[in-house]
């Protein structure tokens, strides 16, 4: 037997009453069946809750059977709003797609902990989405530089350029470019210290601007498209 915690990042029914779910561990992301977990009598009919925090034991090599497990932290009154709930799908599916890369799992895991933690208790939990997405750049090995003109290393007056992944000053300024306060917009997201700091406002026209760059730079960068994206598009109306 063994013992795995986590996050719930997805599910798929699974003949007539049973669900794998796949959870994002400090391994990295695994699966597990759950026998007639759809039934109402049973006992794991609310653990197999997407987002929720788990801990399950299971029996198994290839595929992973769940003999036993509980919830450690039930997220499921996130699931009431709507536009908080995607926001999280969007997290969910973007953390999914990347769990089978080698990375920092444990580092991301608990970071998300924190977000969906945050995305719970206020409505001002944008930025700290935004703030994963970047993370997870940092894991990925395809941060942005953002302390130096790429060209000739001047730390002033700078713009951000999505294509080259960092700055320019304003002599060596790109045909693409997002300006100065973006650029101090992304920095601070991106040394925020979540442990620390517990508040943040940004507002909205500058969040919008930082979601089209966020989208932007996963495209250009790792040829990632979401899929929920559309959907809070729809939502959000950006
Ligand atoms: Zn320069």
């Amino acid at each position: 037997m063994q013992e795995y915690q986590g996050i719930i990042l997805k599910k798929i029914s699974y003949k007539e009453s049973s669900e794998i779910i796949y959870l994002y561990t400090k391994e990295g992301l695994i699966s597990v069946l759950i026998h007639g977990s759809k039934k109402i009598k049973s006992p794991f009919l609310n653990l197999t809750k997407v987002l929720n925090y788990v801990k399950v034991i299971t029996t198994g090599k290839d595929l992973k059977t769940l003999k036993d497990g509980e919830i450690i932290i039930n997220y499921s009154s996130i699931h009431e709003s709507l536009e908080k709930y995607t926001y999280l799908l969007m997290v969910s599916e973007l953390v999914y797609y990347f769990s089978t890369h080698e990375h920092d799992h444990e580092k991301l895991l608990s970071f998300l902990v924190k977000v969906i933690e945050k995305v719970k208790i206020t409505d001002e939990y944008i930025p700290f989405i935004n703030m994963l997405e970047l993370k997870l750049l940092y894991l990925l090995g395809v941060n942005p530089i953002f302390n130096k003109c790429l060209t000739c290393g001047s730390e002033v007056n700078l713009v951000f350029s999505v294509q080259d992944g960092g700055v320019f000053c304003n002599s060596h300024i790109p045909s693409n470019y997002y300006d100065n306060n973006v650029l101090n917009t992304i920095k601070m997201l991106y040394y925020f210290d979540i442990n620390i700091n517990n508040k943040i406002e940004v507002e909205t026209e500058m969040l919008k601007k930082i979601r089209r760059l966020i989208d932007e730079y996963y495209e250009y960068h790792l040829n990632y498209f979401s899929k929920t994206r559309k959907m809070l598009k729809g939502l959000i109306g950006y």
